[in-house]
């Protein structure tokens, strides 16, 4: 698609002031921003960058006069090397160029290098999972950022206040020569922020934040599980010169369980119970987080056999769903038995006719019979 003429893109006559041209741009620049134009967001956009462009150009005079002598094809090759200089292609800074027309018709005048916010910072936590479960308030101590008391964050000393830095004139972007046009770069002598401060504050030499360590008490809500983050708004690095805090976010995690093993809203555990329980059922003693709670163990019951507890898991953070407790029984064979004892059950195996007894141990007999089959088949092929 050619390009069309930045002054037709503006509305503007060739000989139109600097004025006029400023004019023009906010007014457009209001009318198409895409934040205002949700219906026809795409084709906002495209008109939008048609005119951001338009104004890049045509508002500095160097890239005016090469504009007017050369068209486009002045911008159209070499020189920039891949689009880095900020006009031509790329995406437009929807959130910067609106700033630019705000802070304009505010009366902010020139371009200025807005103060960045302080950054998010991010604390682990460890809980157990008990307080994970039941939610819990614990006091961190964390190193940050803060603004300055003494110089409340200006970082000039009391008394005396940063001056406009003299090489950008406040702008913080210096143009530099390259060819016919110039290129923007951030002012080598204030590093873009527009100020430069001749007396720096003595507690913080100049920066407007400090470093310190301070203690936040943070209230962790029940139900929260390893992964989960709570956030704490304007805890994080104090912001440079007077900019907003970030955020601090505490990363949850959740130490293992001696007994419990969490799966969602789900937890789990491993119930031994002895063969004799297993086998006649009877009642065990399981443990929960609210304490231990008695459960039936119907007859012939099998390893890993799962009984649910309803209710008995995590409330869940989010929703408030509560979960079960799921117990996986395993039988256990006993051990260290006397004489009497093993004279017992042997007598009690004989009983039960040899390993395969049919009507004793169902599982074992089908298990035989599944082998032989296997074999069988194997032979007959
Ligand atoms: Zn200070
Ligand atoms: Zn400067």
């Amino acid at each position: 698609m050619a390009k069309r003429d930045f002054y037709e893109v503006l509305g503007l006559e060739k000989n139109a002031s600097d004025k006029d041209i400023k004019k023009a741009y906010k007014r457009l620049a209001m009318k198409y921003h895409p934040d205002r134009n949700q219906e026809k967001k795409d084709e906002a956009e495209v008109k939008f960058k048609e005119i951001k462009e338009a104004y890049e150009i045509l508002s500095d005079d160097q890239k005016r006069a090469a504009y007017d002598q050369y068209g486009h094809a002045a911008f159209e090759q070499g020189g920039m090397g891949g689009g880095g200089g900020g006009f031509g292609g790329g995406g437009a800074d929807f959130s910067d160029i609106f700033g630019d027309v705000f802070g304009d018709i505010f009366g902010g005048g020139r371009r200025q290098q807005r103060p960045s916010r302080g950054s998010d910072l991010q604390y682990n936590m460890e809980l157990t999972l008990e307080e994970a479960v039941r939610g819990v308030t614990k006091e961190i101590r964390i190193p940050t950022l803060e603004s300055c008391d003494v110089c409340h964050g200006s970082g000039a000393k009391p008394g005396t206040s940063a001056d406009t830095c003299s090489t950008c004139h406040g702008m913080g972007q210096v143009h530099m020569r390259q060819g016919f046009f110039s290129v923007q770069q951030p002012c080598p002598t204030c590093h873009g922020r527009g100020k430069v401060i001749k007396e720096p504050c003595n507690k913080c030499h100049g920066h407007g934040r400090i470093e310190r360590y301070k203690t936040l008490s943070v209230k962790i809500p029940a139900g929260v599980d390893t992964g989960d983050r709570v956030r704490l708004s304007g805890e994080g690095e104090a912001g440079e010169n007077g900019a907003p805090a970030g955020d601090l976010f505490v990363q949850v995690h959740v130490l293992p369980h001696n007994i419990f093993e969490r799966d969602g809203n789900n937890l789990h555990c491993e119930v031994p119970i002895n063969f004799t329980i297993a086998a006649l059922g009877g009642e065990i003693e399981v443990p929960t987080l609210d304490g231990r709670v008695k459960l039936k163990i119907p007859a012939e019951t099998q390893t890993g056999k799962i009984f649910r507890m309803k209710g008995k898991g995590v409330k869940s953070v989010r929703g408030g769903l509560q979960g079960d407790l799921m117990c996986h029984t395993v039988v256990e064979t006993p051990v260290k038995l006397n004489e009497k004892q093993k004279e017992l059950l042997k007598e009690f195996g004989d009983s039960l006719g040899g390993t395969s007894g049919e009507k004793n141990s169902p599982r074992s007999k089908s298990f035989l019979d599944g082998v032989k089959k296997f074999f069988d088949d194997l032979t007959n092929k």
